[in-house]
């Protein structure tokens, strides 16, 4: 890589697990980008600074991981459409008005479901469990595709009702706590919450889940996450982790960036060896 190579990042902290890395680093070699992609660990009180100093040094786009999603919002000096109704920023691009704010998490999941897997959402009942950032971030591009309803369910029901309210104006949103989901199964269910990290399973009862339910967790790993083995035992139709929409969220920075779109299915058919996952 030559030392004109324009400079990418990440974000996050902790972030020496990032496969965003690797990702873009395939990117920019099957597309032809001169480009260098790094992860960067940044605590939340150096991020501000560290996020200027990155662009002042002649930093051209930054992804932006946990715990920084929200504060990344104020850096911005303009925010894109989807990045303001979710109110979280997982993309930084310098434009010259200044730095650019973007969502692409929401983009990468739907392009993951719909076009790498053939999941239908138009007309649909949806679950979404979480109201955290993801979760955030990935409503606007759902309820653009007309679900026919979307539920969103969460551990604190306070901050689903509030999210749900936030989103009505783009569709049929409920917010409720997990108990609360109903009792007839889903079409398609979304793990957004970070329960999978400790591998619980998120409370919903047996019957929101049918032999026809698509399951989506948004995490992935290794091997099958808490979530997906969950819903396999409990006779979904199938059950994904979200290592697609990894790639796919990467490949809308990538646009945003480069504006060349790279080819998702060879880099995930990599990641998918690379992981050992499923
Ligand atoms: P976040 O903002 O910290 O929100 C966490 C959410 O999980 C909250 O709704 C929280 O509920 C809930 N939660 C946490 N622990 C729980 C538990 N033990 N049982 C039930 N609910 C629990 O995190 P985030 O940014 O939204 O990320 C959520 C997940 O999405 C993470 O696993 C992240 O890695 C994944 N993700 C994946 C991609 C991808 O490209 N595949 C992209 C973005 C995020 P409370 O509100 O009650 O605390």
């Amino acid at each position: 890589m030559s030392p004109a190579a324009d400079q990418y990042g990440v974000f996050g902290h902790p972030v020496g697990h990032s496969l965003s890395p690797f990702i873009h680093g395939m990117f920019a070699r099957e597309t032809g980008q001169e480009m260098s992609y790094r992860a960067y660990d940044v605590v939340s009180e150096e991020f501000v600074v560290r996020v200027r100093e990155f662009f002042e040094r002649d930093g051209r786009g930054l992804n932006i991981t946990l715990p920084h999603k929200i504060a990344a919002v104020e850096v911005a000096h303009e925010l894109t459409e989807r990045a303001a109704h979710a109110a979280a920023v997982n993309t930084l691009a310098l434009r010259e008005e200044g730095i650019l704010g973007d969502n692409t998490d929401g983009a990468g999941l739907v392009r993951d479901l719909c076009d790498n897997l053939g999941i239908v959402i138009t007309n649909r009942q949806l679950l979404v469990l979480g109201a955290g950032g993801a979760t955030r971030g990935i409503l606007a591009p759902l309820l653009a595709l007309e679900p026919a309803a979307l539920v969103i369910a969460n551990r604190t029901a306070e901050r689903a009702e509030a999210l749900a309210a936030a989103f009505t104006d783009l569709g049929a949103t409920r917010g409720v706590g997990f108990t609360d989901v109903g009792d007839a199964p889903f079409d398609l269910i979304i793990n957004a919450t970070s329960a999978s990290l400790t591998g619980d399973i998120p409370p919903i009862p047996p019957s929101a889940l049918g032999p026809d339910t698509v399951c989506y967790d948004l995490a992935y790993g290794r091997s099958a996450t808490g979530f997906v083995r969950w819903a396999e035992d409990a006779g979904c139709a199938r059950a994904f982790q979200g290592l697609g929409m990894l790639v796919e969220q990467a490949a809308e920075s990538f646009y945003l960036w480069r504006g060349v779109r790279p080819d998702t299915a060879h880099v995930l058919s990599l990641l998918r060896v690379r992981t050992g996952s499923t």
